[in-house]
């Protein structure tokens, strides 16, 4: 399994999908992880800084899902294998504020890596973080999250192929969500099942 999952790492480190097909993109792929990993993190999509180092999670949004889960970067990366929806930078809004979110058949050209490296790692601990990642995993026509808001996710644990997913809200500093009434309570709650994986899954 070793030798597959890196295989498709090599692969997925000269993937040009999203050029072929059309779909401007502004870096190459981001994702970092080894095989044995037990616990995966699923973002949304690399920001400019991550695609100019070609690491995840290198930005703000980065330190701060750091100091929610309480660990270093050291401990961080060695803890998750971090993957994202898509994995290049998709660049700014045209003519507005922030990174542009990646369409839904970018997201679906994107998904290929994502279930290989599932099928692969086959970790015991799944965090999507962010409204798409957890669209992503635990969305989709009759599951019975895909239309529930993010409220009702955060805090809450699922099953997806002999995994434990705990979804987080995305750690951007522009999302007011862990500052609404109740939110920092539901993010409490997810960090601290998120501990208690991480602890179960080093014994
Ligand atoms: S976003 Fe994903 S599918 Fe598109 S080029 Fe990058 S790695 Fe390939």
């Amino acid at each position: 399994m070793s030798a597959a999952l890196l295989a498709v790492q090599a692969a997925c480190r000269d993937c040009h999908a999203c050029h072929d097909a059309g779909f401007q993109v502004e870096s190459l792929p981001v994702f970092e992880g080894r095989p044995g990993q037990q616990a995966y993190l699923l973002g949304q999509a690399p920001g400019i800084v991550e695609g100019d180092e070609r690491r995840p999670w290198r930005g703000r949004a980065g330190k701060q899902l750091r100091r929610w889960l309480g660990l270093d970067e050291e401990a961080f990366y060695a803890t998750f294998y971090c993957a994202s929806v898509t994995r290049c930078y998709p660049g700014r809004v045209p003519g507005g504020r922030g990174d542009r979110a990646p369409s839904p058949p970018e997201r679906d050209l994107c998904a290929r890596w994502r279930d290989e490296e599932l099928r692969l790692l086959a970790p015991r601990l799944v965090v999507p973080v962010g409204g798409l990642a957890i669209q992503g995993l635990l969305g989709g026509a009759g599951s019975r999250t895909g239309s529930l808001p993010l409220t009702a996710l955060i805090g809450e644990r699922f099953q997806r192929d002999g995994a434990v997913v705990i979804p987080l809200p995305h750690p951007s500093g522009a999302s007011s969500w862990p500052h609404q009434p109740g939110n920092r309570e539901r993010l409490d709650r997810a960090l601290a099942a998120i501990a208690a994986e991480l602890t179960a899954i080093a014994l």
